[in-house]
């Protein structure tokens, strides 16, 4: 069998809770600040998970 790295998150946010940043998932190193905010212990990041993203989406459509 493989060793176990520790890069494999032992117990990962979903997909969407991700850091936007460096896409850290382990929950471990993601800190709720309060009840929307979330700050990543990787890069100091702080985001709101889940929240859509702010510049352009597959949903912008009616701008053209
Ligand atoms: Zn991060």
């Amino acid at each position: 069998m493989n060793c176990n790295h520790d890069e494999s998150p032992v117990d990962p946010v979903a997909q969407e809770d991700a850091c936007p940043n460096c896409g850290e998932r382990e929950s471990d190193e993601l800190v709720w600040l309060d009840d929307e905010r979330v700050e990543c212990q990787r890069c100091r990041t702080v985001y709101r998970p889940g929240a859509p993203a702010p510049d352009g989406g597959p949903t912008d459509s009616s701008s053209v």
